[in-house]
C-alpha cells in the first residue's frame, strides 16, 4: 500500500495522484471528477466473478474464462512493430493458445516457465482453445487477476487497470471520507458505516457484504433527496392550523346528484372531510383515472367551503379546462344560490376588474382560474380551500404561492396522472394520500387494438361509420410538420389526407404552435359538434371532456410513452356509447410492443403508471430535471421503493427534530443535500 499519501486529504486534488498528469487530470475533470474523494465515488458498475479457475481442457467459446498456466513457448517477430505475440500455455489438462496483436511490447512481460493466469472470452483456433487479448498476471503477483474484480464506468482515456489501480492507492483514505448520515438513523437502521461500504465496494471479498454495502448507498442517496425535498417544503406543512370547515353542505349536495358515488368517491370524500373538519391544515393528494370522478369531490368540498364563510378556488392547467367546470359547477351550484366566477388571463379589463374586487372584498366565495390566480395582484379576503386539477402540470412552488394567499388554507391537490406510489412519495412526499380506483357504473371499458399500418384504411373506415352515426374521433399523431430525418405520420400530413378522405364532414387540425385562441377555438368547436375528426399532436392531453367521441387513433403510437397513450385513450369513453382506441404501429422494438400490449390488457392507469416506471423508469416519467429531481447512482426508484419509504420516515423525524439541520451530527448531510440538489435548494431556503 502507497505511504505516499499519508497527508494527503479526500479534497485533494486528483493531480497529487501518481500517474495522473495533466491530460488526464483534464480527461477526470470533464468526467466530474476533481478530487481524491470524487474518486473514490466512483463506483463500480459491476463484477466480474474470477473465483473460479477452470481448466484449459474445460474452456467453452464465448464465455469469460479463468484460467492459470505456463508458458512453454512465444513467439513474434522482433522486427515487426505489428507482428501479434502468441503464447503457448499449458495447464494438467491442455494447451491454449494465448494471442496480443501490437504483442511486441508485451513480449518481455512473459518469461518462458512462468505460472501467469488469464481472463478474458474464450475462443478456438482450429482445435486449440484460445484467448485474445485477455487479462494477465503473474501468478500469485500482487496484481493478481484473480478475485471479485470490480468493472467500473468507461472513462476513455483511463483504463480499468488504472482505476483499480487508483482505488488501491486512495483505500486507505476511505476511512477518512465524511460519514454524513447522522448517527442516530445509523444505529437506528442498522446500517454499514460508509468506510465499510466503499471498502467492500471497491474490494469486494463476499456478496453478502457488498449488498449491505449496496444497501447503505442507496438508503443514504434516498435520505439525501427525501431530506432536501423535506425541507424544501417546511414552509407547507409547518403552519398546521387552518380554517375548520363544515362538510353538511358537501353531504346534502351529495344526496342531490342524481347518481351515487364509487365506493373510491366516497372514501376520497370521507378522507377530505376528516380534514376540513379538523383544526388541522389539510394536505391531501387526490388521485383517480380519467373519468374516475374527482370534479364532483372538489364541488362538495368547495361548496361546503362557501356555507362555511370561506373563499375557496380551483386552479385548472389551461383557460379552456377552466371555462369547461365553470360551466358545470355553475349548473351543478345554481340551486344552492352559489354562483362561481371565472379567473383567467384573457379577460376583459371591467369584468377581470370586478372579479378581483369580488375575491378581494370577499363577495365570490367559489372561484375557477387558471394560473392568472397567482399574480400578485389577486387577494382574497377568507380564503380557506384551495385545490389544483392536474397538478402534474404545476410545479411545488405555484401550490405554495397559491395556499399563502390566505391564512390558513386547506390544500387538495387533484391528478389524473396516477403516480406509483413510489414516485408519489417523492414528488408529494409532505401530503396525505387519496385514491380512487374505482370507475363510475355503467362506464363501458375502451376497447383497444393494436393496428398495422397495412390496415389504416380499415380503421378509417371505421371512423367513417362512427362519424355517419352522428360521433367524433380525435386522430393523434406524434409530430406536427413531416420531417425528412424522421419516418412519422406529422399531424398536418394527415389532416390533409384526412380532409381528402371525409369529404362532407368536418376535419379540423390543432397542434402546439398554433395561438392558445387559436387552439381552444378548435376544441371548442369539436367540443360543441361543429368539428366531426379532431387531428391534433398531443395538445389535447390535458382534460378535454367530450362525451359525444368515441373514437380515438393514434398514428405512430411508438413514439408515445405509456402514461401518454393512457391519457390520449382517456378522451374517449366519457360517455354512453362503446369507444374504440386504436394504435397504429409498425415498430418492432421491443418496448414499444410491451407498451402496446400493456394498453390492449388494461384500462386501469394505477397499473399502468406502475409498468410504465418498469419500462422507463424514473427520470423519464417526470422529466426529473423539470422536478429538480437530482441524478442518483445505486437508488433505482422503480425497484426501491421499501427504502425509499425507510429513508422518507427518517427524513420526516430528522427534519421534524431540526428543521435547519443545524445540529453537528446533521451538518455533514445538509452539506451533501446542497450538493446533490445544487442551487434549487438555496432559492428555497
Ligand atoms: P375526472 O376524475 O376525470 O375529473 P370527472 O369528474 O370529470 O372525472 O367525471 C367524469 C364524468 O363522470 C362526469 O360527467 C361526472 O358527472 C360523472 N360522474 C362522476 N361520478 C360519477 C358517479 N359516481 N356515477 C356516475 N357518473 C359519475
Ligand atoms: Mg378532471
Amino acid at each position: 500500500m502507497s505511504t505516499e499519501l499519508t497527508g494527503y486529504k479526500p479534497s485533494d486534488s486528483v493531480s497529487v495522484l501518481k500517474g495522473i498528469g495533466p491530460k488526464k487530470e483534464k480527461i477526470l475533470k470533464e468526467n466530474g471528477i476533481n478530487t481524491l474523494e470524487d474518486i473514490i465515488y466512483v463506483f463500480p458498475r459491476q463484477y466480474e466473478d474470477r473465483r473460479n479457475l477452470i481448466p484449459i481442457s474445460e474452456m467453452k467459446i464465448g464465455e469469460e474464462v479463468l484460467v492459470s498456466g505456463k508458458v512453454v513457448s512465444k513467439r513474434s517477430n522482433f522486427y515487426s512493430r505489428t507482428a501479434p505475440l502468441s503464447l503457448l500455455v499449458q495447464d494438467d489438462s491442455a494447451v491454449m493458445e494465448v494471442v496480443f496483436f501490437n504483442g511486441r511490447f508485451l513480449d518481455k512481460l512473459f518469461d518462458i516457465g512462468t505460472y501467469y493466469t488469464f481472463y478474458g472470452k474464450a475462443s478456438k483456433n482450429f482445435d486449440r482453445n484460445q484467448l485474445i487479448h485477455p487479462q494477465f498476471a503473474k501468478t500469485g503477483s500482487k496484481d493478481d487477476i484473480r478475485g471479485i474484480v470490480p468493472v467500473y464506468p468507461q472513462i476513455s482515456g483511463v483504463s480499468q487497470n488504472e482505476i483499480r489501480r487508483i482505488q488501491r492507492e486512495l483505500r486507505p483514505l476511505y476511512s477518512e471520507a465524511e460519514d454524513f448520515i447522522p448517527k442516530s438513523i445509523q444505529e437506528n437502521i442498522n446500517l454499514a458505516s460508509l468506510a465499510y461500504s466503499l471498502e467492500n465496494l471497491h474490494f469486494p471479498t463476499d456478496g453478502k457484504k457488498v449488498l449491505s454495502a449496496k444497501y447503505r448507498m442507496v438508503f443514504s442517496e434516498l435520505l439525501t433527496l427525501e431530506t432536501g425535498l423535506m425541507y424544501m417544503r417546511k414552509g407547507d406543512s409547518s403552519q398546521n392550523e387552518a380554517a375548520e370547515i363544515s362538510c353538511a353542505m358537501g353531504d346534502r349536495f351529495m344526496t342531490k346528484l342524481g347518481f351515487e358515488l364509487t365506493e373510491g368517491q366516497k372514501a376520497a370524500w370521507e378522507d377530505i372531510k376528516r380534514d376540513l373538519e379538523s383544526k388541522k391544515r389539510m394536505n391531501r393528494l387526490l388521485q383517480g383515472d380519467v373519468g374516475s370522478g374527482k370534479t364532483v369531490i372538489s364541488e362538495m368540498a368547495m361548496i361546503s367551503a362557501a356555507e362555511s364563510g370561506y373563499q375557496s378556488v380551483i386552479m385548472a392547467p389551461t383557460e379552456l379546462l377552466a371555462k369547461q367546470h365553470l360551466e358545470s359547477f355553475a349548473k351543478d351550484f345554481a340551486p344552492y344560490g352559489y354562483r362561481p366566477e371565472l379567473l383567467i388571463s384573457n379577460m376583459e379589463r371591467k369584468e377581470k376588474q370586478r372579479i378581483l374586487e369580488g375575491i378581494e372584498s370577499g363577495e365570490i366565495k367559489i372561484i375557477i382560474a387558471t394560473h392568472a390566480v397567482l399574480q400578485e395582484n389577486v387577494r382574497f379576503k377568507k380564503l380557506g380551500l384551495v385545490i389544483t386539477d392536474e397538478q402534474h402540470r404545476f410545479g411545488v412552488n405555484q401550490r405554495k404561492t397559491l395556499s399563502s394567499k390566505g391564512d390558513a388554507v386547506n390544500v387538495l391537490v387533484m391528478t389524473a396522472t396516477p403516480i406509483p406510489r413510489t414516485l408519489a412519495v417523492i414528488l408529494y412526499g409532505d401530503l396525505d394520500v387519496s385514491q380512487i380506483r374505482t370507475m363510475p357504473k355503467g362506464r363501458m371499458p375502451i376497447k383497444t387494438s393494436l393496428v398495422n399500418p397495412e390496415d389504416r384504411r380499415k380503421v378509417y373506415d371505421f371512423v367513417e361509420e362512427e362519424v355517419k352515426k352522428g360521433r367524433q374521433a380525435y386522430v393523434v399523431s406524434p409530430l406536427i410538420e413531416d420531417s425528412d430525418r424522421v419516418q412519422a405520420a406529422s399531424a398536418e400530413s394527415v389532416y390533409d389526407e384526412l380532409k381528402d378522405r371525409f369529404k362532407g364532414f368536418s376535419v379540423g387540425l390543432v397542434h402546439g404552435s398554433m395561438k392558445q385562441e387559436e387552439k381552444d377555438k378548435k376544441m371548442e368547436d369539436f367540443s360543441n359538434g361543429k368539428i366531426d375528426i379532431l387531428v391534433s399532436t398531443v395538445v389535447i392531453e390535458v382534460g378535454i371532456n367530450v362525451p359525444n367521441a368515441t373514437v380515438m387513433v393514434i398514428e405512430n403510437a411508438e413514439r408515445f410513452g405509456l402514461a401518454q397513450l393512457h391519457q390520449l385513450r382517456g378522451r374517449v369513453g366519457r360517455g354512453e356509447n362503446e369507444s374504440f382506441c386504436f394504435l397504429i404501429t409498425d415498430a418492432n422494438n421491443e418496448i414499444a410492443i410491451k407498451r402496446s400490449e400493456i394498453m390492449c390488457q388494461t384500462t386501469d392507469g394505477f397499473e399502468i403508471a406502475e409498468e410504465d416506471l418498469k419500462l422507463r423508469g424514473p427520470g423519464e416519467i417526470f422529466g426529473t430535471r423539470q422536478h429538480g429531481l437530482p441524478q442518483m447512482i445505486f437508488a433505482d426508484l422503480s425497484r426501491h421503493g421499501d427504502v425509499l419509504e425507510k429513508a422518507l420516515e427518517s427524513a420526516k423525524k430528522l427534519i421534524d427534530d431540526d428543521p435547519k439541520l443545524e445540529d453537528a451530527d446533521n451538518l455533514a448531510l445538509k452539506k451533501r443535500v446542497k450538493s446533490m440538489f445544487g442551487e434549487e435548494i438555496e432559492l428555497a431556503l
